[in-house]
């Protein structure tokens, strides 16, 4: 299957699972506001959002629900942390299609990089991840999603603005639109 239902990311559609994890509860301790939801908790310092994804939630949703909450539009994308399954997207320049393999183990995220776009006015990211299992080897493509094992640490650095996307017929693919 080329790609599931629900969110747009990369030319790829996602699963929706974040948008039924409830309502937001804010707490407010000496070092600021927090804001948790089943699955993760975030604070804002700055432009930056810090970001807990928990065990079981999936990380590609639980950013973008809190990219639409917080209406960022444009930004930066990194993080790390521990998954049991995840699925990359492989984009054949040639056929101009994505073709997606999951991968069901425990893995370290040793990277996720990604940024915040919009088209259509929804919003759009676009995520790459590598992740290592047992062996320390490393795997990797363009993040179709991801669940969370133990936990995962990822940082949105928002920025004032937006940034556009348009599909390209040539490339096949949703360029930068600016
Ligand atoms: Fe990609």
């Amino acid at each position: 299957m080329l790609c599931a239902l629900g969110l747009t990311v990369g030319g790829c559609e996602l699963p929706t699972a974040a948008s039924d994890m409830g309502a937001f509860v804010e707490v407010n301790n000496d070092n600021g506001a927090v804001m948790k939801k089943d699955g993760y908790q975030y604070k804002q310092l700055g432009s930056k959002y810090f970001v807990r994804v928990d065990k079981d939630a999936e990380i590609v949703s639980v950013l973008k629900e809190i990219c639409k909450e917080n209406n960022i539009s444009a930004g930066e994308i990194t993080g790390l942390g521990a998954i049991k399954s995840v699925t990359f997207g492989f984009f054949n320049p040639k056929t101009k299609e994505y073709k997606e393999k999951t991968f069901n183990d425990y893995m370290e995220i040793t990277s996720l990089v990604g940024n915040v776009s919009e088209k259509d006015g929804d919003t759009y990211l676009h995520l790459h991840m590598n992740a290592s299992g047992k062996d320390y080897k490393t795997i990797g493509g363009h993040l179709v999603n991801a669940v969370v094992s133990a936990t995962s640490e990822i940082v949105i650095d928002a920025v004032d603005g937006n940034i556009g996307r348009k599909f390209s017929e040539e490339i096949g693919l949703n360029l930068f639109d600016f």
